[in-house]
């Protein structure tokens, strides 16, 4: 759907319709500059960003100082492959590894990447340590997931987008109910099972937040049952919800820890994994790598953006501007029946619209809060989410609340 459009954002939309594969559905606004909370588009209008790129931008677009990161380490050097050793990697992992407390860091580039490698992980310590017989290592899933896209990673997938013509799929993977502690436990008794695989919040699947103590349950199944917890914080880490780690709203501390996205602030694809010893040890030399990964620039720049979650106190910002958006979300449900309910953690969060997951309402209604200067997306067809950067502050976030207030409002469906 193009319609609306600027000669100039018609151009750009139809040379990627052309020339690119279709295996996303972008809203139509053709961007081309970013800066903190705000990003313009080809024509010169300003939105706020009410995504940050999936929670990978926390640190605000084009952070000054992860830029400077960035644009030094290249100038002095950018990539050595891991056939040597550089002076910026020991560095970083000594860094991350201090930062979220873990023995050790892999650093890879995506978040499917970093989940691939904590599957090999969890088997290769299965068999080696564990004790499971040859390839029969299971890793228990949770329904609704996502984890990311690879052909591994879906066939633990419930999702039919992510499954469907993907065929055959991997085989060591049983999935359980979200959020059912019974199941968790039945299938964690099994002792083939190496690993517990799972999202704190389900960012994906629109924002689901689990009971409180179902996640601390998992940590204490885990450890009872001799099991790793591989926790995908790739969406909701680094501040997102709120804590450094939505695991922290329980005191779960995940025995592998899986990152992505806002590690780079946005700047570049860094995602790791993080464990201990025991476990990160069982992968010897040669059994896994990437040519890219932890490379100078991913270094100097996940140094970086880590460093800006705490110097400018974006947790604790999170936290507070997630309370007054709910706050000022919930009281719609009065005023319309639009918007059925509201729900997150810290400034992730989502609205369910009052319609059927295949209506187009929530598309329309993202289309009006485009042409009203907010940028968001909905994420399976009547669930909105709702991820600024952490940068912002209370004034924008009213503005913005305002701005979708009003779209929602004064919605009327066509
Ligand atoms: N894990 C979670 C929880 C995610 O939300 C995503 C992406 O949205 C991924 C993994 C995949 O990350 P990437 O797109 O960088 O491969």
């Amino acid at each position: 759907m193009i319609d609306q459009q600027t000669t100039t954002a018609k151009h750009f939309m139809e040379m990627e319709d052309k020339y690119g594969a279709h295996n996303y559905h972008p809203l139509p606004v053709v961007l081309s500059k970013g800066e903190g909370v705000y990003v313009w588009d080809v024509d010169g209008k300003k939105y706020f960003d009410f995504l940050s790129a999936y929670s990978a931008v926390n640190q605000g677009h084009s952070h000054p100082r992860i830029v400077k990161a960035l644009t030094e380490q290249a100038q002095k050097l950018a990539l050595t492959s891991r056939a040597f050793y550089n002076d910026m990697l020991g560095k970083c992992e000594k860094y991350m590894c201090e930062y979220f407390n873990y023995d050790k860091v892999l650093m890879m580039n995506t978040g499917a990447e970093a989940n691939e490698t904590a599957i090999k992980l969890a088997r290769k310590w299965g068999y080696t340590v564990k004790g499971i017989p040859s390839n029969k290592a299971v890793i228990v899933a949770v329904a609704h997931n996502f984890h990311g896209r690879t052909t591994t990673i879906i066939s633990a997938s419930t999702d039919p987008l992510s499954t469907t013509g993907f065929g055959p799929y991997m085989p060591g993977f049983q999935v359980i109910p979200y959020n059912d502690v019974e199941a968790m436990e039945e299938a964690l008794a099994n002792p083939n099972v190496c690993g517990l695989w799972m999202e704190p919040i389900q960012g994906e699947a629109g924002v689901m937040v689990p009971e409180h103590g179902y996640l601390k349950k998992a940590e204490e199944l885990c450890k009872k049952h001799n099991v790793i917890l591989m926790m995908d914080e790739v969406q909701t880490g680094v501040g997102r919800t709120g804590k450094m780690l939505a695991s922290h709203h329980e005191d779960v501390h995940p025995q592998m820890l899986i990152l992505g996205k806002a590690v780079s602030g946005g700047l570049y694809p860094v995602s790791a994994v993080l464990t201990s010893d025991e476990i990160m040890l069982t992968i010897k030399p040669g059994e896994h790598g990437s040519t890219y990964g932890g490379n100078p620039i991913a270094c100097a720049v996940t140094m970086e953006a880590l460093q800006i979650i705490l110097d400018e106190k974006l947790m604790e910002n999170a936290q507070k501007l997630g309370e007054i958006f709910r706050a000022r979300m919930n009281t719609m449900i009065e005023k319309t029946d639009l918007v059925n309910s509201v729900r997150g953690k810290g400034l992730l969060n989502a609205i369910l619209v009052n319609d059927t997951e295949d209506s187009s309402t929530a598309w329309d209604m993202c289309m009006k809060l485009r042409d009203n200067g907010l940028l968001a997306k909905p994420t399976h067809g009547n669930i909105i989410r709702f991820a600024p950067p952490l940068v912002m502050n209370e004034e924008e976030l009213h503005a913005c609340c305002d701005i979708i207030e009003k779209t929602i409002l004064n919605f009327v469906a066509e």
